[in-house]
């Protein structure tokens, strides 16, 4: 196997998802903030740009690969979304508007949504030809609410998904695993895949949170997919200490039994404790943590194949932060690479959330534990 030293981590940015436009902070998606400054959409361009200058900031990119997004192609596309749903995406693309439950894009949004799921997809590609060892595709719009025959939630495209697919069709993968860590539950990925045995899909999110209805530890799969979701919801509070013991009791567990060619991880860093749409408790330590298991289970089952793919995240001052600890996870220990400090960690760390495991987040673990070993060996 190759030192990590010798190692090689990809970077998907294209400029294309800076002009994503998702307009103003909208009240239920419906009514405009009454006053009358204006206020950024959630899903704003700035986190994105942040993001990408804090990785120039610390010199990580000048350790990373850079690798061009495309634009998908219809065929991609049709992976998992219907026909119906890409012509109403380009025509809305005309003038700007929604492209279903709020997932708002400008004029011009159906090709930048497609270079979205194209860079998760030329991710895909750099990995499974050898060209890196993991890549973090920092993409807009997201993608995992996105359903076959509507954008959901911020989400046009499901990235995810369809890289899943594109993995298998193009580069010959039989199994994939997907981990989405977003605070949100990732419905659409969890759609593609439900009967599917060839894609496991494990999601870590708070319990009922959005969409509603969506993630419940008995919504394992159905058919020949049974058992390949995995559904894990943490209560309200939870943070690194329940984090890490689920990726450590269950996560890493199932990830070596199901034996992956590839590990894509849907990374939302709305669990962050700092987050205006969640309630969890990460800081960029617990993020840092996850990526590291992530990257060492995948160094010991598939030649350290792993394609990180931006999904929510919505502190403007602590999500750049977080996404930056994930590039550092998969980033360390590199030649040249020196990790930067960052001035939040010790006021995070010093959450009690962030050290303690909660009664509350004590059950909800047991309780998945003792769903999921129903399939697996835990
Ligand atoms: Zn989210």
């Amino acid at each position: 196997m190759v030192s990590r030293r010798d190692r090689k981590v990809g970077l998907v940015f294209d400029d294309r998802y800076i002009a994503h436009n998702s307009g103003l902070f909208m009240i239920a998606y419906r009514e405009q903030y009454p006053f009358p400054e204006p206020l950024p959409h959630p899903s704003s361009p700035q986190i994105a740009t942040r993001t990408k200058q804090l990785l120039d900031l610390f010199g990580y990119t000048d350790v990373m690969q850079r690798i061009d997004a495309y634009e998908a192609s219809d065929e991609m596309l049709l992976a998992y979304h219907t026909q119906d749903y890409l012509d109403r995406v380009r025509d809305v693309s005309k003038t700007g508007g929604d492209v279903g439950n709020g997932a708002p894009i400008g004029r011009g949004g159906d090709r930048i949504a497609r270079y979205a799921a194209g860079g998760v997809a030329a991710g895909v590609d750099a990995v499974m030809a050898g060209d890196v060892h993991h890549a973090y595709a920092l993409v807009r719009p997201p993608g995992h609410h996105a359903m076959s025959d509507r954008g959901m939630g911020f989400c046009v495209f499901s990235n995810v998904a369809l890289a899943a697919r594109h993995a298998q069709r193009t580069h010959g993968a039989e199994r994939i695993a997907i981990l989405d860590w977003d605070v949100h539950h990732g419905n659409g990925t969890q759609d593609a895949f439900y009967n599917d045995p060839s894609v496991l899909f494990i999601s870590i999110h708070q319990e009922d949170l959005f969409p509603v209805g969506w993630g419940p530890l008995d919504q394992l799969g159905e058919g020949d997919g049974t058992g390949k979701t995995v559904n894990i919801p943490l209560p309200a509070g939870s943070g690194n200490r329940a984090y890490m013991e689920v990726m450590e009791q269950i996560v890493a567990p199932v990830l070596r039994q199901f034996d992956p060619g590839l590990i894509l991880i849907s990374a939302g860093q709305d669990a962050s404790v700092e987050d205006p749409l969640g309630r969890m408790s990460l800081t960029t330590g617990g993020y840092r943590s996850m990526t590291r298991m992530v990257r060492d289970v995948a160094d010991e089952i598939c030649d350290g194949k792993i394609v990180v793919a931006q999904e929510g995240g919505y502190s403007q001052h602590y999500a750049p932060y977080c996404s930056a600890a994930i590039a550092e996870g998969l980033c360390d220990g590199l030649s040249g690479f020196q990790p930067v400090e960052e001035p939040y960690g010790p006021r995070a760390e010093s959450m009690p959330p962030s050290r303690r495991i909660g009664l509350d987040s004590r059950a909800a673990i047991t309780a998945a534990l003792e769903t999921h070993q129903q399939y697996w060996n835990l």
